[in-house]
Formats: C-alpha cells, sequence, structure tokens
C-alpha cells in the first residue's frame, strides 16, 4: 500500500520504531545519556514509560546529573556492547531498540530486541521504498541544483 501510495514527504525515517536511517548512532535514544522528562509536579524521569519512577526533581542541585546517574541503564550501555548486534549492518540505524522494551522482556540491557528480525526483513525494504519516493519525485536532480 505504502509503494502504490508513495508520498512526496520523506519517509524513510518514520515507518520503523525507533529505526533512523540518515545518520549513524550507537544508543537507541538518550535514554541516561541526553534525554529526561520533568512531569507536571516537577519530578525527573527517564523516559515516558517510566512514570511510576522518580529519579529526582527540578530541586536537585544538577539535574543533568541526577539524569546521568540515576537512570536505570548503565552508562556503558550501546549498540556496541550487545553482543547480538555488534555485528549487524544495520546496529547503527536500529542501536538493538528500545532499551526499556529489552529490560521489561530479558532483564538484562545486552539483549537485541524483541522487534529484531522485524527490523531485518523491513530496514531493506524501507531503504527501496525511499529510492522509489526519490525517483519517483525527481528529488535528487533538485537537491543537486542547490
Ligand atoms: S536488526 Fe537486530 S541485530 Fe541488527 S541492530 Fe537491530 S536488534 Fe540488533
Ligand atoms: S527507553 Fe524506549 S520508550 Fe524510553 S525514551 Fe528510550 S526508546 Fe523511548
Amino acid at each position: 500500500m505504502i509503494r502504490n501510495n508513495l508520498p512526496k514527504e520523506k519517509i524513510v525515517n518514520k515507518l520503523l520504531d525507533r529505526v533512523f536511517i540518515d545518520y549513524p548512532h550507537k544508543r537507541t535514544c538518550g535514554l541516561g545519556h541526553h534525554y529526561l522528562m520533568i512531569n507536571h509536579k516537577g519530578k525527573i524521569i527517564s523516559c515516558p514509560l517510566l512514570d511510576d519512577r522518580v529519579i529526582g526533581s527540578i530541586a536537585d542541585e544538577n539535574i543533568v546529573d541526577t539524569m546521568i546517574e540515576k537512570n536505570i541503564m548503565p552508562k556503558t550501555e550501546n549498540v556496541e556492547s550487545i553482543n547480538d548486534c555488534k555485528d549487524c549492518p544495520w546496529r547503527y540505524v536500529c542501536c538493538g531498540g528500545c532499551p526499556l522494551l529489552v529490560y521489561q522482556k530479558y532483564g538484562n540491557f545486552k539483549s537485541k530486541t524483541p522487534m529484531c528480525n522485524i527490523n531485518k526483513q523491513l530496514i531493506p525494504e524501507l531503504i527501496r521504498l525511499e529510492a522509489e519516493r526519490i525517483r519517483k519525485f525527481n528529488i535528487v536532480p533538485n537537491l543537486i541544483k542547490i
């Protein structure tokens, strides 16, 4: 259906959860590194799905330290520390998936996402679709002109 109705807008980063093709990265999200949430009571939370797990508050001396030191994910974890992912060709676009999902399913941050097989099947298809979209709307010649 998508192939038959390719939109003009870029789709390559929008169709698979937490898969970003455009730029290489080592972590699926900023959990514990450059991402925090502050709720309506001024409490700090690591991720939107952990809203029952408060790690600090805006009254903390340094909320960046709170984010880094008190989140549930070890600082060193990234896709290169996941054995199943470290040689995968998609490691820097998938990064092993949502770390919270992995933790909730397997109790650790060293496993790949349960969505792995879906991603492996669909990432190549997604790239093909993006190529077809670019060709359909003649986007490459426009970019070259700029
Ligand atoms: S596709 Fe699978 S093996 Fe590859 S990075 Fe993603 S979760 Fe890891
Ligand atoms: S841990 Fe998962 S749900 Fe939480 S911010 Fe990261 S990707 Fe989103």
